[in-house]
């Protein structure tokens, strides 16, 4: 078996899930999601705010009518009080009464027009407001996505450059041994083989094997670390 070709192949796997983890964490990429996830929020707000301009908008509209109908009833009232229709004193209390009654009523109307024209007013200016930090969200997210782009131009190099490698290691390999690889990786988190150093210590526990081992080891036997139990060997 060839570990040294099979522990070369580890590594590279290895970086190849390291440089996936640095790429979906890296900063640049934390900050665009940040970015889209309060600009999304304030669109949210924005198109809320928007249906209720649209309801006051709607009340709005329908004042001038509610005025008209209002100021020509009183002048109907007015009419009819100055007409020589009206003989009893009864009857003109009564007319009277109507047009204070409308007149009150297009006051309260004035009043509530004022009120919903400020009302109005002030939601077009939270809409701007709104609008205007969307856009510098927006400038904020083209900027940021920019210097992302060129981040992840890099580890796409990095990338392509350890898929060459990998690629190289699996032509050279004979396909037992990797076949061997692939069933150990899964029980030993991607690293079922461990590098050991002249010193007797393994590479990937750091922890000294006794001399007998080493012994075989150097002797090319397959042998696992008595702590980690990964496949030791050594570079020579
Ligand atoms: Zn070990």
């Amino acid at each position: 078996m060839d570990l040294k070709l099979l522990y070369d192949l580890q590594e590279v796997e290895a970086e190849q899930k390291d440089i996936q983890v640095q790429r979906q964490n890296s900063q640049a990429v934390l900050e665009l999601k940040r970015i889209k996830r309060k600009f999304e929020e304030k669109k949210r707000i924005y198109l809320d705010l928007n249906s209720a301009a649209a309801q006051i908008k709607a009340d709005l509209d329908a004042f001038p009518e509610r005025i008209q109908q209002t100021e020509l009833r009183l002048q109907e009232e007015q009419k009819a009080i100055y007409s020589s229709e009206i003989t009893s004193a009864r009857a003109l209390a009564a007319r009277e009464a109507q047009v204070a009654a409308c007149q009150q009523k297009l006051a309260e109307l004035s009043a509530l027009h004022l009120a919903y024209m400020g009302e109005a007013q002030q939601k077009a200016d939270q809409l701007d407001l709104i609008k205007k930090e969307m856009e510098s969200l927006y400038r904020e997210f083209r900027q940021k996505k920019a210097a992302a782009l060129q981040q992840e131009n890099v580890y796409q190099s990095r990338i392509n450059a350890l898929a060459e490698k990998q690629a190289a290691l699996i032509e050279a390999l004979c396909p037992e041994d990797l076949d061997w690889f692939r069933r150990e990786e899964k029980s030993h988190s991607g690293r079922p083989i461990s590098r050991m150093t002249a010193n007797m210590v393994c590479g990937h526990c750091h922890r000294m094997v006794t001399s007998s081992l080493y012994k075989r080891v150097k002797g090319k036997n397959l042998c696992s670390c008595e702590h980690c139990g990964r496949i030791l060997f050594i570079d020579d």
